[in-house]
Order: C-alpha cells, then sequence, then structure tokens
C-alpha cells in the first residue's frame, strides 16, 4: 500500500512528569522506525477546531481540558493523565493530523496512513480525559469520516493491549462505527468485556487472558474481529495502533513479538483493501518498551508498504 506518515511535531512537547512511561522517547523511537521503514513523515498540521471535537467530546470536557492547561509545571487531570504546557497543542494536532489522514486516503494521496502522535487517545470518553489521553483522536478522525467525508460506515479496530474505554462509549452511540477491541482482560481499565456489545450491537470485544501470544492472538483476531469487519463492509478502515501487547511491554502482560505486528499490519491492510476501497488509517496509542516499540512500529509499518 501507499503509504503516509502523519507524525506533528508538537507530540513531542507534551510532557508527563519524569518517570511517566508515556513519555517523549517513546514518539523518538516510533520515528526511528519510520525513517529505518524508508518513510519520511509530514511533521505539520493544523490543531483540530471545536466542532472537530464536539462530533465526540461533550463541551464540558473540552472545556475542563483546555482550562487546565497549565503555562508551566504539570498539571493532572486524574493519577495518570497529565498536562504540561505543551500538551494541549500536542492533543489537538494529533487530533488534526488524524482528520488530515482521513482527508489523505480520502483524496487517494494514500491507501494507508500512519499517524505517530501523541498523548495516545483511546481511553479518552466523550466526557473524560484519562489512561494518558486528552482527547480521542482516532475516534475524532472516525467521526471526520462519516460526518465531513459523508461515509456509511466505518471500522475502528483497536489492537493496543488495553481496552479501547472511550472510542467504545462514543461506538455506542454510533451505529454506523463499527468499533472491535482485543486487549488483555481483566487489567486497565477495566471495561471490555466480551458480552460488551452495545445497543447496537455495533461493538466487539476479544478479552485476552495473560501470557497469550501470537498464534491465539493471531486467531482470535481472525474468527472474532475480521469475520466480523468483513461483514460489516466498512468504507474506511481505522486502527488504534498501540503496541504494548508486545512480550517486552512493562505495563501488560500479553506475550506478541515483533513478526506479529508484521502479520497485523498485514491482515489489517488487507481487510482495507477488501472492502474500504484500500482506505487505511492507523493511529499510535500505547507501547512503553522503546525497544519493543521501535521494533514492532518498524515491523508494521514495514507489512503496510508490502500489502
Ligand atoms: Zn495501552
Amino acid at each position: 500500500m501507499r503509504t503516509l506518515v502523519h507524525a506533528p511535531a508538537a507530540g513531542l512537547s507534551h510532557h508527563p512528569p519524569a518517570g511517566h512511561p508515556e513519555h517523549a522517547g517513546r514518539l523518538e523511537a516510533v520515528l526511528r522506525a519510520v525513517t529505518a521503514a524508508g518513510l519520511t513523515a509530514r511533521t505539520e498540521f493544523s490543531p483540530a477546531g471545536r466542532a472537530a471535537l464536539e462530533r465526540v467530546h461533550v463541551p464540558g470536557l473540552i472545556n475542563q481540558v483546555f482550562a487546565a492547561s497549565p503555562d508551566e509545571g504539570e498539571t493532572a487531570l486524574d493519577a495518570d493523565t497529565w498536562m504540561s504546557p505543551g500538551s494541549l497543542e500536542a492533543a489537538l494536532t494529533a487530533a488534526g493530523a488524524g482528520m488530515a489522514g482521513v482527508d489523505a486516503v480520502m483524496a487517494g494521496e494514500a491507501e494507508a496512513v500512519f499517524v505517530a502522535a501523541r498523548p495516545p487517545g483511546h481511553h479518552a470518553e466523550p466526557g473524560r480525559a484519562m489512561g494518558f489521553c486528552l482527547f480521542n483522536t482516532v475516534a475524532i478522525a472516525a467521526a471526520h469520516a462519516l460526518s465531513h467525508h459523508g461515509l456509511a460506515r466505518v471500522a475502528v479496530i483497536d489492537i493496543d493491549v488495553h481496552h479501547g474505554n472511550g472510542t467504545q462509549a462514543w461506538a455506542e452511540q454510533e451505529p454506523a462505527c463499527l468499533f472491535a477491541s482485543i486487549h488483555q482482560g481483566w487489567i486497565y481499565p477495566g471495561t471490555g468485556a466480551a458480552h460488551e456489545t452495545g445497543r447496537h450491537g455495533n461493538i466487539i470485544n476479544t478479552p485476552m487472558p495473560a501470557g497469550t501470544a501470537g498464534p491465539a492472538w493471531r486467531r482470535a483476531v481472525e474468527h472474532s474481529i475480521l469475520t466480523r469487519l468483513d461483514a460489516f463492509e466498512p468504507d474506511m478502515v481505522l486502527v488504534s495502533a498501540g503496541f504494548d501487547a508486545h512480550r517486552d511491554d512493562p505495563l501488560a502482560g500479553l506475550s506478541l513479538d515483533d513478526e506479529d505486528y508484521a502479520w497485523a499490519g498485514g491482515a489489517l491492510a488487507a481487510a482495507a483493501r477488501r472492502h474500504a476501497n484500500s482506505r487505511l488509517v492507523c493511529v499510535l496509542e500505547g507501547g512503553y518498551d522503546c525497544a519493543a516499540l521501535e521494533r514492532s512500529a518498524k515491523a508494521f509499518l514495514s507489512a503496510l508498504q508490502t500489502a
């Protein structure tokens, strides 16, 4: 697939307190992977505007995040979720880069766009910032595809090791979006049980036990997610591309390796080609061992390009 990378420079200026696992070095690792995969990132994007944010988030949450933005030092939105002076711009520009990714695949400039941004987004609910996430980048991009581009159906596939509770909370109100998450069960944020299917039946949750390795994870993706994706026939596939299901990741306990991310990139690209006119937008979420993150992101990006 012809692949572009959107890596807003502002993503390097979001600084939770020292020792926080979600630090700028993660993005630097992903940018090394981008270079190693032979790609060059676009780095300048317009920040998402208020109307784009309000497709996903309630005004009160948007006001809260803007008000919490510090002039110096750091402020906490909860025990995990922090803002430094550069965080608001980083989060708004991440969302802008995600929407620009949607625009690029709709315009035929690329088949796949990988959005290398931070902070991550998939834990941010319509009314609550949490889990390192301020605004829900992938949901804002999906809503942009539906509202601005008029697509009938989009799918968001979440392969981060943590359940994408924020994206699910939005998709539960948006039956034009199929949301499917595979994650380690019974860890943060505590949601994502298989019985959570949403009142419109457009939610798929596939929790995996600790220690699950690549072969079982791949089978679950094929049987639980790709089969449903095929039946849904989306016009665009978006991916919450977290790399923290890797065996080396310190925050969780699944046991994927680099090659599993190559497989995932290839499988998701193939699904986008089958149903979505090769429209694929992937958004970076977690991944907290920088060496594993760099290798996994390179494997994923290389697989997109050769798919
Ligand atoms: Zn995660």
